[in-house]
């Protein structure tokens, strides 16, 4: 479902021999670095979202522009224009939180706290946007001849790559209480 653009396969490593000059770090530090690699790839998956909701926005106000009921664009219906407003305000809302954190990658700041709650927030925002746009276009939103039910399959995916919603709620914890005592 969704990322049909990015061919998603396993990989399996059986006996493989990897000779010292060709690894990363040093001796016992791979999962470390494992890790580290994840951090910037949340920052990534936030943008995405953000990106994916601002489009499903855009295909949402057009066609409230331009869809006619009752003599009037949708437009003017106030339950729709609130509509609207929230989607706009999740947009803003992500995009500032995954900005902050690409600002603090940039200045060599600890960032991992906050790409996790920007790949939490960002992603979650993205699903509520993409189903809100599905819901302002009605039928048509339901239909292939238009993008926003592909939006909405492309933003569940996102909830799940790069570590699941609950494993960034786990990232968060471990940031604000220390890790969970056995
Ligand atoms: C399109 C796509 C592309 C992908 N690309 C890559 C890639 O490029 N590289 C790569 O390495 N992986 C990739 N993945 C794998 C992806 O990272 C995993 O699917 C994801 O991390 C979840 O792991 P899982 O599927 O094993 O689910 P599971 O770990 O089995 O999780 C199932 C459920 O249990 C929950 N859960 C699991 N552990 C805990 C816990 N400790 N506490 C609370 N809840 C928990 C999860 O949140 C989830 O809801 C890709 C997946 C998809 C769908």
């Amino acid at each position: 479902m969704g990322m049909g653009g990015s061919p998603t396969a396993q990989l399996r490593f059986d006996g493989v021999r990897v000779p010292d000059a060709r690894r990363l770090g040093g001796e016992g530090q791979g999962f470390a670095i494992a890790l580290d690699a994840l951090d910037s790839g949340r920052l990534g998956i936030a943008a995405c979202a953000v990106g994916l909701a601002q489009a499903a926005l855009d295909a949402a106000v057009g066609h409230a522009r331009e869809r006619r009921r009752s003599g009037r664009p949708i437009a003017d219906f106030q339950g729709l224009r609130f509509l609207l407003a929230d989607m706009a305000t999740r947009v803003e809302a992500g995009r500032a939180l995954y900005l902050e954190a690409a600002r603090l990658r940039d200045g060599g700041r600890p960032f991992g706290r906050c790409a996790a709650m920007a790949k939490l927030f960002c992603t979650d925002a993205a699903v509520r946007v993409t189903t809100d746009a599905v819901q302002a276009l009605g039928g048509y939103g339901c239909t292939a001849d238009f993008p926003v039910e592909r939006f909405l399959r492309e933003a569940e995916v996102l909830q799940i790559v790069e570590g699941t919603h609950q494993i960034q709620r786990v990232v968060i914890a471990r940031h604000l209480v220390g890790p969970e005592s056995r």
